[in-house]
């Protein structure tokens, strides 16, 4: 049992920069916080960049980094997503995101989102998990609404081939061509134009879709693959460091980057990943998984929806509800009786409101405890922040300093 345990928060997307409807503060500036500035005022402050100073990252890259990779391990969206969706990927393997999509006799794309079905697509993806080509097996995996994931295993794989998906209906699906000259992408290629129509003859068999069409529903009779990626050798955190690692979230990005990490992945279906989220459920779970773990991420999506909404107050309400449940988290805390918890407080990028999209601007950040150094800031927002005792440094350096306080980083010399 480690002497100190960590509980991370994430905020997602939550830096921002001043808003006019709200008098020219940042939301986070806006809101009333008063677990934020008591968590803020028991340790040290600091801005943090993820990757590196005015370089934005997605959700994928920005939790990669939080659980201690870096840019050169990112492995692209396909494999994020696949873990995401309970797939562990092994090296070699090289995944896709899918959307089931209507096509005609014709090939052209009548629907990419196959009228955004909702149910039966477990159905669908038993039909294709565990199909073999040649010397390769496909893993299938649904996902929400009309998306899955599709992952080919097998030797002599590449992620540098053209995606199906036209991204536009009315056109036909599109030939995979190879990305670069290697015979790994050709093969590849090849397998896919012979594996997606022979998934077209599949699912355009398949009960469901008799139905569908039936009923007067477009059928889920084609695939439309995009953002191959190919799963680097990648260590678990867990592993390398020797740790117990789990996250609380909502988000199957989060997921799939906490799974990749080697961290137990802990959700329910009242973890919504918006507003109406049960932050009282979302903190007595990572409370109870602090219990058994040495490294708790708790998630907090809705900040980050706000921002892409250009909507402040609703980023205000957002960091108002993430507030509500650090305030549960620290109510529960005194559970913990075997070791020392620090509180570390964080975001994976910032979302400004007025630009609608992640930014490189720096997040706030935080690390509390009772042996954890205090400097004199006593509010967690953006300018507080800068004025902190951590400074400002990066992701990785911020994961390093954890790991740290968990006493499993290597010293160096002697
Ligand atoms: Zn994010």
């Amino acid at each position: 049992m480690m002497k100190n345990k960590i509980l991370l928060t994430i905020a997602d997307g939550l830096g921002d920069r001043p808003c006019e409807s709200l008098g020219w503060k940042t939301p986070l500036e806006a809101a009333k916080k008063e677990n934020l500035n008591a968590i803020a005022a028991a340790g040290s402050s600091g801005l943090m960049d993820l990757h590196a100073c005015g370089t934005p990252v997605g959700t994928d890259l920005g939790h990669m980094i939080l659980f201690g990779y870096g840019l050169e391990d990112y492995p692209g969206r396909g494999p994020i997503e696949a873990f995401g969706e309970g797939l562990l990927l092994q090296e070699g393997d090289v995944a896709f995101r899918a959307n089931f999509a209507t096509v005609d006799s014709a090939n052209m794309v009548l629907d990419r989102r196959a009228g955004r079905i909702r149910t039966g697509t477990k159905d669908l993806a038993h039909l294709l998990h565990g199909y073999k080509i040649d010397d390769v097996e496909v893993l299938f995996q649904e996902a929400t609404e009309h998306r899955a994931v599709l992952v080919l295993r097998g030797p002599s794989l590449s992620a540098a081939v053209t995606d199906s998906d036209p991204k536009k209906e009315g056109l036909p699906y599109r030939k995979v061509e190879p990305k670069d000259t290697s015979i790994e992408a050709a093969r590849t290629a090849d397998l896919l134009n012979r594996l997606l129509p022979k998934f077209g003859e599949i699912l355009a068999d398949a009960p469901l879709n008799k139905e569908r069409t039936q009923a007067g529903h477009p059928p889920a009779n084609f695939l439309l693959t995009r953002g191959a990626g190919q799963m680097p050798k990648l260590a678990k955190m867990t592993e390398k460091y020797g740790f117990t690692g789990a996250c609380v979230a909502a988000e199957s990005t989060v997921l799939g980057a906490a799974r990749l990490a080697g961290f137990n992945t802990i959700t329910e279906s009242c973890l919504t990943g918006n507003l109406d989220t049960d932050v009282e459920r979302k903190a007595r779970l990572a409370i109870d998984a602090l219990k058994n773990h040495d490294f708790v991420c708790l998630h907090f999506k809705a900040t980050d929806l706000m921002g892409h909404d250009n909507n402040p107050t609703g980023k205000v309400h957002a960091v108002e509800h993430y507030d509500t449940m650090l305030g549960y988290v620290r109510t529960y805390l005194p559970e913990i009786h075997d070791a020392n918890v620090i509180v570390a407080m964080a975001a994976d990028h910032s979302t400004p409101c007025e630009r609608r999209e992640h930014s490189g601007d720096p997040v706030p950040i935080v690390i509390a405890g009772h042996n954890i150094r205090k400097d004199d800031v006593i509010v967690y927002d953006e300018m507080h922040a800068a004025r902190g005792g951590l400074l400002r440094m990066t992701g990785r350096m911020f994961h390093d300093f954890l790991l740290d306080y968990l006493e499993v980083m290597p010293k160096r010399g002697n």
